[in-house]
């Protein structure tokens, strides 16, 4: 018989074992007879754990007849091992909670992530309030500041700023989790939004003495397919990323192209043609054991350079995810102490983008408060006026007596591009008061640098700061000149508000350009000293001098 058979007498005593039972108890029929069997009260069908000699514990189901034993009464016990039916069933239980307690989680993190996206959108609006304000004072709106509240006011921005990343990021993360994330996929040129994200970024590079450019030779007419803001989004954060952890004097590259061969780790689908955009850094580099995990959310690189309050270790989780909702990638190479590679793979887009296609950002007009648009507006109508008076000036002013001679292209350098920028500001003010400060801030990026190049230039045209200022002066006063003609049309607030945004651009324009007059000149002095043999103990500043006579000659 397959089941095991006991018979125990009234007194509770085995007199008999088959070998069925012999096996389930892990004991000869001879050491069974004659020990006491308890059966379990009041039960005639029950479940037992029959416990062997060696601890192995069985699971049996008893049942219990009356039968005679040798002409006494005794009871017949059957004993079924049902130790794999129990086992099925408890893993099959165990199945049942785990798949409960995944769909708990996957329910918990769904709502986690409804309540991160609501949440960081209820942050960003006073957020951006704090933001939007703390730039106005800044901008001198408020009226004039020391320098020491300046530099409160610029705590508020710096914090406030950091602060609206790291909301962003949280958003865009619990988004994408819950797949509330919307793309618009369009066609787009990959040189420009290299370019595009390259402006933002070169600033910072530029303060921390990096060297930072972007070559499209891999080929300057790939098209991708995907959203042009969130490639550019995500540039910006391999960009930052590169500056951020690299050492003065590195360099950072952004290379772009099309490839038949992207790397295999790439996680993508068959297609002929793949477009990159590769963000290569000669900065500290990675552990390859890191490699994975810094695509983690929340994961940063211990020992690396970044401080505790410095970036969130969410930047690459975004973009990567992005990515591949995209339907590209984003892969990385790295060597410890040697530099890093990210390179981002995008679907070619299958058509050529004709000029008139380029998809435009369309900035919709809010509410107006201060009319300080409205000078903007004249600003930008004025421009030529401006230029042309400014140029004009510039050629008869005796601080510059070498402008005569100029081109007036070389005059009038990028002065126009710098109006149009300023004008630019000014209506962005007026939109975003107390709103997303974005348009603001790209608006100084490019203000800062035309600034700085106008700067350079003018160092190769062999100017002095005295003229440089000079010339900024002259600027401002036709930019004010030009507001104050079109002071009819605007009311007194606006006006004066305008002029106050106006000089504290200029004036930071003006010391952006005179740093970088300087910079340059002394770079042009290292190069002379370095090819000058015969002037051994030529100092810095002599240089300086013979360096400007050349050029001015010239
Ligand atoms: P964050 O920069 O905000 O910390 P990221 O997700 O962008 O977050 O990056 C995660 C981590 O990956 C960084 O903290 C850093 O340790 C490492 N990392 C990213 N880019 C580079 C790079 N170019 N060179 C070295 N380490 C990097």
């Amino acid at each position: 018989m397959a089941d095991g058979i006991v018979i125990v007498g009234l007194d509770g005593v085995i007199r008999f074992a088959n070998p069925a039972a012999e096996h389930l108890f892990g004991r000869s029929s001879a050491s069974l007879i004659g020990t006491t069997f308890g059966i379990p009260a009041g039960g005639s069908n029950a479940e037992v754990d029959v416990i062997r000699p060696g601890g192995e514990t069985v699971s049996a189901e008893l049942r219990v007849v009356d039968t005679d034993w040798e002409s006494e009464p005794a009871r017949l016990v059957s004993l079924r091992d049902i130790t794999d039916r129990k086992r099925a069933e408890e893993r099959a239980a165990q199945l049942e909670r785990e798949r409960r307690a995944r769909a708990e989680a996957e329910a918990a993190n769904q709502a986690k992530s409804e309540f991160l996206a609501v949440m960081s959108h209820e942050l960003r609006t006073p957020l951006n309030a704090v933001i939007g304000y703390a730039e106005l004072l800044d901008l001198g709106i408020g009226g004039p500041l020391t320098a020491e509240q300046r530099q409160q006011v610029s705590r508020i921005r710096a914090s406030g700023r950091h602060l609206l990343g790291l909301v962003n990021e949280v958003l865009d993360l619990a988004k994408v989790e819950a797949g509330r994330l919307s793309l618009e996929i369009g066609v787009a040129r990959a040189t420009e939004t290299a370019d595009a994200a390259l402006a933002l970024v070169q600033p910072v590079a530029e303060t921390r003495g990096i060297n930072i450019s972007a070559s499209c030779t891999g080929d300057p007419d790939a098209v991708y397919s995907g959203d042009e803001d969130r490639v550019r989004q995500i540039l910006v954060n391999l960009l930052n990323n590169a500056v951020k952890f690299t050492e003065t004097a590195g360099q950072v590259r952004l290379e772009c192209g099309v490839t038949r061969q992207p790397d295999p780790e790439a996680r993508l689908a068959q297609s002929e043609r793949w477009v990159y955009l590769r963000v290569a850094d000669t900065g500290i580099g990675i552990p390859p054991e890191q490699l994975s995990t810094i695509f983690d959310p929340f994961v940063q690189v211990e020992g690396g350079h970044t401080r505790p309050n410095d970036g969130s270790g969410l930047g690459l989780t975004i973009s990567r995810r992005l990515a591949r909702l995209m339907g590209g990638d984003l892969t990385v190479r790295s060597e410890l102490g040697r530099g890093s590679t990210f390179t981002l793979w995008l679907r070619p887009a299958d058509r050529a983008l004709g000029a008139a296609e380029r998809p435009r950002a369309s900035i919709e007009p809010s509410r107006p408060v201060h009319g300080l648009a409205d000078v903007g507006e004249s600003l930008v109508h004025e421009l030529e006026h401006i230029v042309a008076s400014f140029v004009t000036r510039l050629r008869n002013d005796e601080v510059a007596p070498g402008a005569r001679a100029l081109r007036t292209s070389q005059l009038a350098d990028h002065v126009g591009t710098y109006i149009a920028d300023l004008a630019g500001v000014l209506i962005a003010v007026e939109e975003t008061a107390g709103q997303p400060s974005t348009l603001l801030a790209d608006g100084t990026a490019i203000q800062r640098v035309v600034a700085e190049r106008h700067g350079a230039q003018r160092a190769r045209l062999g100017w002095t700061t005295e003229t440089l200022r000079r010339e900024w002066l002259i600027l401002a006063e036709e930019i004010e000149r030009a507001i104050r003609r079109r002071s009819a049309d605007v009311r007194g607030r606006a006006f004066t508000e305008a002029l106050t945004i106006v000089s504290r651009f200029l004036e930071q324009a003006e010391n952006l350009s005179c740093r970088a007059l300087t910079r340059t000149m002394m770079e042009s002095a290292g190069t002379a000293e370095r090819s000058s043999d015969d002037d051994p103990d030529g100092t810095a500043s002599a240089l300086l001098g013979a360096t400007r006579t050349d050029v001015e000659e010239r």
